[in-house]
């Protein structure tokens, strides 16, 4: 975010930080306990799992970000009636700031589970609460407190791999260039690293790690916790895209226990999407980041576990064990998932063209997302852009802002034929676009990684052309991501996508695979329209499906799905 560009504790800071009346607090207190703290003593650590949300019944609580390389200012002093915690405190997970007792104070500690009571039961003063939870985690997005300090090149293939792991997952996060900033300095002569064995990770809880990967710096950060072995969830969703999401959010709200797996970040395809324009009720358009954020928390707040990121790489049916516990996943982490239904929402992947070299660019100037991650890199200079689907002209909008040209590369002869009327009109309207039909990249040029030029060639004159582009986006249509699954696990059709319902068996449930009680959902799904309101369309229809199927083997007292009315 540009610096010129207001702080939300700024313009919101009223919704930020609000105080209970002495009414609202008294109906809180059934949710938790009052505990009493001395001066000095602390309701929260930075790097550690805090009690809970607490709200202050007297007394004063400084929250202040713990920061190894400068001393910050308290962002808050929380007083008699307002409360203390952000989004780390609804999930259970380690806190991002230090919360001190600035003299003696009384407050209700309310537990991760009890606050998502608090906040489904009370809704009005749940909404509030929830409003600033939010709020609180932006505001630390801003400045980039409490989270990991990354040391590294800002165009490192793996400073960007991680910053896309934590900017994807909501988490706060500084990057420190070696380059060009004085303090990476400080930070690599007091651990001793030799700035060869870059990028380093300075985690709130004082470890230090050593180009980790997503896991080893989500199970540090205490985004990533084990799996209980033993427990058996109604329901595991494979993949936090809009469709898991969905069935996330409408299975927990239900009453049925979730367990939410991504390998990546949550959000999918649709949180890598620049701007959706086409979603029911967002007329002015909605950062798919955004959307995306606000279903994650809507999981989160009725209780749904999410394991980001935790890979499911292989099935297995465990029919005839204890507790109705018909399937179970094996994890990339060895861990094993015990379910009684499963959701496959493991969505798509953009295609990699058989372009000679592309590999070796991967991560660093060829990539197939445009976030402000990848804008930021290639701010002001040529880029090109490979695709004529939807999502390549968001992102050719999206990235002409920025740059100073982008060739858009289309093999089919207009753009027309794949890409909505509104898009291919706005690009039109864009003096800095040029659009290429009938054209493939045939060559990429560089080195260490660093693309200097593209080449590309007309299909039907043969003519080729040289650019000096250092940035090439590639959006060059979709495949199913189900290398984990077998034909032996489900049915899958000729191109490797789910199959479903009726396609499978007469006496097959919507959305339920050729294995009774294994569903599939949004785009992973064969025949499936590729959109997010269809996803998340079949994310909400999918949890009447299984509460059906749970209903038949007895698995549990399922509750009455909502009339068909409601
Ligand atoms: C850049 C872009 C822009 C788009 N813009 C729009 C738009 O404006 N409007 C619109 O309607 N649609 C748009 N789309 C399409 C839309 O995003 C998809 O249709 C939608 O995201 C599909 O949702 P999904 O949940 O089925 O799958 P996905 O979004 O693909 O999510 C699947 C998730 O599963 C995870 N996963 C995969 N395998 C595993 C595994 N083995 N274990 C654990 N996790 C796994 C992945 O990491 C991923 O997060 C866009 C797509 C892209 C790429």
């Amino acid at each position: 975010m540009s610096t010129a560009e207001p702080r939300v504790i700024e313009t919101r800071r009223h919704q930020m930080f609000p105080t209970l009346s002495p009414g609202e607090i008294e109906r809180l207190r059934r949710f938790g306990e009052v505990r009493s703290y001395r001066a000095g003593d602390y309701l929260a650590r930075t790097g550690e799992v805090a009690p809970g949300f607490s709200i202050v019944l007297s007394g004063q609580v400084e929250i202040r970000p713990r920061d190894e390389l400068t001393e910050r200012p308290p962002i808050v002093v929380h007083g008699p009636g307002s409360f203390m915690g952000e989004l780390a405190q609804l999930a259970g997970n380690p806190a991002l700031v230090d919360a001190l007792a600035l003299a003696e104070v009384e407050a209700i500690v309310i537990p991760a589970a009890q606050l998502r009571s608090l906040l489904i039961e009370e809704a009005e003063l749940g909404e509030r609460i929830m409003r600033a939870l939010i709020l609180r985690r932006v505001g630390l997005l801003e400045t980039g407190a409490g989270g990991p300090i990354l040391v590294g090149r800002a165009a490192n293939p793996d400073v960007l791999r991680l910053e896309g792991f934590l900017g994807r997952n909501g988490h706060p996060h500084q990057r420190l260039d070696p380059d060009v900033d004085p303090s990476a300095h400080c930070l690599l002569e007091r651990f001793q690293v030799d700035p060869a064995q870059l990028p380093i990770v300075l985690c709130p809880n004082g470890r230090l790690l050593h180009n980790p990967t997503e896991a080893e710096l989500a199970r540090c950060i205490g985004l990533l916790r084990p799996i209980d072995p033993e427990r058996v969830y109604d329901v595991a969703i494979v993949g936090a895209g809009p469709a898991g999401l969905a069935a996330a959010v409408y299975a927990a709200s239900e009453g049925l226990s979730v367990l939410v797996l991504d390998c990546r970040a949550f959000g999918g395809q649709a949180g890598a999407s620049a701007r959706i324009e086409n979603y029911l009720g967002f007329p002015t358009g909605i950062s798919g980041m955004a959307l995306m954020a606000r279903a994650y928390n809507q999981a989160q707040k009725f209780g749904a576990d999410m394991r980001i990121p935790d890979e499911a790489v292989r099935f297995e049916c465990a029919l005839g064990e204890e507790n109705g516990a018909g399937f179970q996943l094996r994890l990339s982490s060895e861990e094993r998932v015990r379910t009684r239904s499963v959701v496959i929402a493991s969505g798509a992947r953009y295609r990699r063209p058989a372009v000679e070299k592309l590999a070796e660019f991967e991560g660093s100037s060829v990539h197939y997302w445009a976030s402000p991650l990848e804008q930021r890199l290639c701010t002001g200079q040529e880029v090109a852009l490979v695709g004529g689907g939807n999502s390549a002209g968001q992102a050719v909008v999206y990235l002409a802002g920025a740059v100073r040209k982008v060739w858009l590369l289309v093999r089919g002869p207009s753009l027309g034929a794949s890409m909505s009327r509104y898009l291919v009109d706005r690009i039109a309207a864009l003096p800095n676009v040029e659009v290429l039909t009938r054209t493939e990249v045939v060559g990429l040029e560089g080195k260490d990684g660093e693309l200097e030029a593209v080449r590309w060639r007309r299909s039907d004159t043969g003519q080729e052309a040289r650019r000096p582009v250092r940035h090439l986006f590639l959006f060059t249509g979709a495949e199913p991501n189900t290398a984990w699954l077998s034909q032996d696990d489900v049915a899958l059709d000729a191109h490797g996508f789910v199959r479903t319902g009726a396609e499978v068996g007469p006496e097959r449930r919507a959305l339920e695979t050729s294995r009774p009680g294994v569903f599939a959902i949004g785009d992973v799904r064969g025949g499936s329209v590729k959109r997010v309101a269809s996803a998340v369309g079949e994310g909400a229809q999918v949890v009447a499906a299984i509460h059906g199927f749970l209903a038949d083997v007895g698995a549990r007292a399922a509750p009455a799905p909502p009339p068909e009315t409601a």
